[in-house]
C-alpha cells in the first residue's frame, strides 16, 4: 500500500506524521552509528575490489565475495543469476513491504593512471564507474538491515548484478528468472554522481536523455558533399540547442547553480542535442549516421519518420535506400510517487543542504536499472562522490574519476534508513 498525498495531509494534520518522522529521525540515528561502526570493514572491503576489477560477463572473484559476505550474515543467497549475478534475500522478523536494493559489480577497460594509493593490480581495468563503491555499499546496507532484522516489517532483496556497462546484466538476471525468485514491490538503486559527496540528487520520471543512433543508407552514385550537408541541415533543424558550443561544452555546465541540472532554470529540460554526424561508404552504399540526444520520447519516434519524409521530398530520393534506428543508452524512469514519497522520507532524516531535486535529464548517461524499473515501480538516485578539497572527481568514466571514501557512509546511512522506512511504514 503506497501513501497517498490526501494521507499526507491527513496525517500531518492530525500530527501522526510529525511522531512518525521523529520515529524515522531516531531510526536513522541508530542507523548512523551502527554504520560508523562497520566503516572501516566497508573501506577495506572497497579498496579490496578496486584492486581486483573484473570486466563486464567476468565477475567471478567479486560475485564470490559479495556471496560468501551475505551468506555470513545470514541471508538465503542465490548465485549465478543472469551470468555471475547474485541475490541475497533478509526476511524481517515482521511480515509486510518486499523491497529489492540493486548494485553494480562490473569494471571497465582504460589505460589511464589509476589516481588512489590501492591501485588496480589488473592491467588496463579499473573501477572508473565507481561500481567497487555501489557494490560496497550493498554490502554495507545489508549489514546495518540485517542487525534491525527483528523490528524489520517485510523482506528486502539484494540484488548484485553483472554486466552493466555492457547493458546486459539487468536482462540477463531477468532472463534468467530474477523475478520469479523475488518478488519485490519496489526497486531501489544508485549511482555515484559528479556532486559533493553524500549529496543526494534525483527526480520523477526520466532521469537521462534519450539516445539514439541513426543510420541512413544511399546508393553510391550520390555527391557525397552534396548529400552530407543535406543531412546535416535536416538534423541541425531539430536542433533544440540549450547553449552554443559542442555537447562536451553542455555537458560541462551540468554542475552550474544557475542553468546546471539542480537550478529549476536548468538549460537540461528540452534539448535535442546532436553528437555528431559521418558520412561513410562501402562498395554497395553510402551510409550517413549520426547520434543524438533527445529529451523527450515522442520526438524520438517522430523523427526518424520525418527525416525519411524529408530525404524522399529531396533530390536525394532516387537514391535513397533504408533509415535505420538503434538505441544505444538507456535512461532509468522513476516512479512519480514512490520519488515523491522517497524525498519526503529522506528529508526527514537527512542533512537538508545534501540533498537536491534534478530539473533536467543529463545526456551522455546511460543505466540498465530501466529494465527492472519496467516490471517493477522503482526509484534511481545519483550519490556524489567529489571532494574538491581533496582534488577528488567521480564524473563517472573519467580518466582520473576517483571516490570520496566517506560517501560510502553516507549511501549506507541514507538508504539503509530508506529502505527501513518502506518495509515499515505502510
Ligand atoms: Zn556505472
Amino acid at each position: 500500500m503506497k501513501i497517498k498525498l490526501i494521507t499526507i495531509v491527513f496525517l500531518i494534520a492530525t500530527g501522526i506524521l510529525s511522531a512518525q518522522s521523529d520515529k524515522s529521525a531516531n531510526t536513522y540515528q541508530k542507523i548512523v552509528k551502527q554504520t560508523d561502526e562497520i566503516y572501516d570493514n566497508l573501506v577495506k572491503i572497497r579498496r579490496d575490489l578496486h584492486m581486483n576489477p573484473e570486466l563486464s560477463k567476468q565477475e567471478k572473484r567479486t560475485s564470490k565475495i559479495v556471496a560468501d559476505y551475505l551468506k555470513d550474515l545470514g541471508l538465503e543467497v542465490k548465485t549465478n543469476i543472469g551470468g555471475h549475478g547474485v541475490v541475497g534475500i533478509l526476511k524481517g522478523g515482521k511480515k509486510g513491504r518486499k523491497i529489492a536494493w540493486r548494485a553494480d559489480m562490473d569494471a571497465i577497460k582504460t589505460d589511464d593512471p589509476d589516481p588512489v594509493t590501492f591501485k588496480s593490480k589488473n592491467r588496463g581495468i579499473r573501477h572508473i564507474c565507481g561500481h567497487d563503491v555501489h557494490t560496497t555499499i550493498g554490502l554495507g546496507i545489508a549489514t546495518i538491515l540485517s542487525q534491525q532484522k527483528e523490528d524489520l516489517e517485510g523482506t528486502v532483496y539484494f540484488i548484485f548484478q553483472p554486466s552493466e556497462e555492457t547493458f546486459t546484466g539487468a536482462k540477463d538476471m531477468i532472463k534468467d528468472g530474477l523475478f520469479d525468485i523475488i518478488k519485490p514491490d519496489e526497486i531501489y538503486g544508485l549511482h555515484i554522481g559528479p556532486g559533493t559527496s553524500g549529496m543526494i540528487n534525483f527526480k520523477a520520471n526520466e532521469l537521462f536523455a534519450y539516445q539514439r543512433s541513426l543510420k541512413v543508407k544511399f546508393k553510391p552514385s550520390v555527391n557525397d558533399n552534396e548529400l552530407e550537408n543535406f543531412m546535416n541541415t535536416v538534423l541541425k533543424g531539430y536542433a533544440r540547442n540549450p547553449l552554443k558550443g559542442s555537447p562536451w561544452d553542455i555537458i560541462n555546465n551540468i554542475s552550474d547553480p544557475k542553468i546546471g541540472i539542480t537550478s529549476k532554470e536548468t538549460i537540461y529540460k528540452d534539448y535535442f542535442l546532436l553528437d555528431g554526424t559521418k558520412l561513410y561508404k562501402d562498395q554497395d552504399t553510402t551510409f550517413f549516421s549520426a547520434s543524438f540526444f533527445e529529451t523527450n520520447i515522442e520526438n524520438t519516434h517522430s523523427i526518424p519518420l520525418e527525416i525519411k519524409k524529408q530525404i524522399l521530398n529531396s533530390k536525394f530520393k532516387d537514391a535513397f535506400i533504408s533509415i535505420g534506428y538503434s538505441r544505444a543508452y538507456a535512461t532509468p524512469i522513476n516512479d512519480p510517487e514512490l520519488t515523491n514519497i522517497a524525498e519526503q522520507t529522506i528529508r526527514n532524516f537527512y542533512n537538508e543542504e545534501m540533498f537536491k531535486p534534478l530539473y533536467g535529464q543529463a545526456p551522455y548517461f546511460g543505466e540498465d536499472f530501466i529494465f527492472y524499473q519496467q516490471k517493477v515501480p522503482g526509484v534511481f538516485f545519483f550519490l556524489g562522490g567529489s571532494n574538491t578539497e581533496e582534488g577528488i572527481s567521480s564524473m563517472p568514466h573519467s580518466p582520473n574519476f576517483a571516490v570520496d571514501e566517506k560517501t560510502i557512509k553516507y549511501g549506507v546511512q541514507c538508504f539503509a534508513s530508506l529502505i527501513f522506512e518502506r518495509t515499515n511504514n505502510k
